[in-house]
């Protein structure tokens, strides 16, 4: 077979060369040591923890390096293919912190590599897909969907491998005529890899090959033995073949992608050598784990993990800065103990490393996020914190826009606590904040909960007295005193361990008395210290608050 007259026929409008396409995207202009490292996420709309998990490793191993991190869209799959979806990737991985150097952006592509968009770079995995056919590395393959099944059929029934491959690869051994004839007659086909794997040996003598996975460590694979699709009958290129075609070309040099990918990694392993090209490293990430409602482990699923989502953080107002805190917890497992060792330090100055990547599964555990999420929002100013919480409310809870009307007022409460040795560390979304401090707003503030049962009958009385003897510029003693004064006359406890020891003697303890009162103002049992609330709410507020209750 002349396999250059083949591969002319099939592809008369290829007009370039591989050499061409060499010459056009050179090696990349760097330091030493720089990573160039990509993310190729499908637009289907759904962005996921996932994906925000990778681009953070592609992008730490990238920048730490001073490489090159760029976008690439990988749209060859039109049926999974969303309207504005491109847009929804780029601004959800913006808000968390990842920025690319390349690639696609809204306001186009950027970067001498391009297109950037998979749909956009078809003459280039044709004129790759003709230099396998003109070297016998592939061909045209007519099988119908229906000689596939029957294919599939016969397999089982023979307890073979399913797929197309040696003597089930029909096409592979088609006259130049015959081909020519069935293209003639319009009949569709597809570009399949002439793979050098061959099944027929029996299990201990299938060719195995190693490779280096820079989270795995060596891995040893059976090697490919399968005819693999590289292009569609329509032309267009499979993952597999786009992957190492773009992924050459585009001079990545370490692939962030899920282990999902790692069945697929005989097939790339064969392009890569088939079409000449070296490898890139392969990091392949551990999937996202959670601890399911039976108590074990489970992947994070799309349909049950509403968490699984980028947009259940940005809904809710995770701080981003938290977001990245804690994923990084989780992406490399020195982080902590650098953290300790480091609590003020940008979290750009932790060298993230593959070797310190878990490779087993990615336990992902909201409580831990929250906990991090709160020590991350004492390191933000408040003033920070205001812009952070008012950009969320524009987007999310656009009624809320009155809180922000008076910054100092909203600052100040968002200042409570933060500046004691052992900080107050209730603040941990924008959603749960709002709720948090709801009560110093007229139009948000609720009495939730009943008063103290020790107290209930006492209450009317309790805050008569509370009122009578209010004075606003009262120091926080003396106006602790006045409660106690009250608790004592009343019959309650000065001290709660009086009223443990003796609970016979009293109607309860002075911290009932002032839970009424908390109530009272504040509207719920937990709260910062109600004298430093006052102070802030005025003194107009809290009277009538007071007077209301009555
Ligand atoms: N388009 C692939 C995906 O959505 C990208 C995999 C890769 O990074 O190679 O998962």
């Amino acid at each position: 077979m002349n396999y250059q007259k083949l591969a002319d026929m099939l592809f008369p409008e290829v007009d370039k060369t591989p050499a061409d396409y060499e010459a056009m995207f050179p090696q990349r202009n760097l330091p030493e040591g720089a990573k160039v490292t990509r993310l190729g996420p499908s637009p289907t709309g759904f962005i996921h923890l996932g994906n925000l998990f990778g681009a953070f490793a592609d992008e730490r191993l990238a920048h730490q390096s001073g490489g090159v991190f760029f976008l690439r869209i990988e749209d060859t799959d039109d049926k999974r293919f969303v309207d504005g979806a491109v847009e929804i990737i780029i601004n959800s991985l913006r808000f968390f912190g990842i920025k690319f150097d390349e690639g696609a952006t809204i306001e186009g592509e950027v970067g001498d590599y391009g297109s950037y968009t998979q749909s956009r770079r078809k003459a280039i995995y044709q004129c790759f897909a003709k230099k396998l056919i003109s070297e016998g590395k592939a061909y045209p393959c007519f099988l119908t969907e229906d000689e596939i099944s029957e294919i599939r059929n016969q397999q089982e029934a023979a307890k073979q491998t399913p797929g197309i491959y040696g003597k089930w690869a029909l096409s592979r051994n088609l006259s130049f005529e015959e081909i020519e004839a069935k293209i003639s007659q319009g009949q569709p086909y597809v570009i399949r890899l002439k793979s050098d794997g061959d099944m027929s040996l029996p299990e201990d003598q299938i060719k195995r090959f190693e490779i280096e996975d820079a989270i795995r460590g060596t891995l040893s694979m059976p090697v490919n033995d399968q005819d693999t699709v590289i292009l569609k009958t329509n032309g267009t290129p499979t993952y597999h073949f786009a992957h190492v075609v773009d992924d050459h070309l585009m001079r990545t040099t370490h692939v962030v992608r899920g282990a999902e990918w790692l069945p697929s990694l005989p097939i790339h392993v064969e392009l890569f050598e088939k079409l000449g090209f070296e490898p890139p490293v392969y990091c392949h990430t551990a999937q996202l784990m959670k601890i399911g409602e039976d108590g074990n482990k489970r992947k994070l699923s799309k349909r049950k993990d509403p968490e699984l989502s980028l947009d259940y953080y940005r809904k809710l107002g995770y701080h981003p800065a938290a977001v990245r805190e804690y994923l990084l917890t989780i992406l490399n497992s020195n982080f902590e103990e650098w953290r300790i060792a480091n609590p003020d330090a940008d979290i750009e100055e932790f060298e993230f490393t593959t070797e310190k990547m878990s490779n087993s599964g990615a336990l992902f555990d909201l409580n831990k996020l929250n906990d991090v999420s709160k020590d991350v929002l004492l390191k933000i100013s408040v003033s920070d914190l205001f812009d952070f919480l008012k950009s969320w409310a524009a987007e999310f809870r656009p009624e809320l826009f009155h809180i922000f009307e008076d910054r100092k007022y909203l600052e100040t409460i968002l200042d409570i606590g933060r500046h004691e040795a052992k900080p107050r560390k209730d603040h941990i979304y924008a959603e749960q904040i709002v709720d948090n401090i709801s009560y110093f707003f007229d139009d948000m503030f609720r009495i939730q909960e009943d008063f103290p049962p020790e107290a209930k009958g006492d209450a009317v009385e309790i805050i008569s007295r509370y009122l009578e003897g209010y004075c606003h510029s009262d120091d926080q003693e003396t106006w602790f005193n006045k409660i106690r004064q009250i608790a004592v006359d009343m019959g309650y406890a000065a001290k709660p361990k009086d009223y443990k020891k003796h609970p016979e003697e009293y109607k309860g303890h002075v911290g009932h008395v002032s839970t009424v009162i908390r109530i009272a103002v504040m509207g719920r049992s937990q709260s910062p210290d109600v004298w430093e609330i006052q102070q802030i709410l005025g003194e107009e507020r809290t009277i009538e608050r007071l007077k209301n209750c009555l």
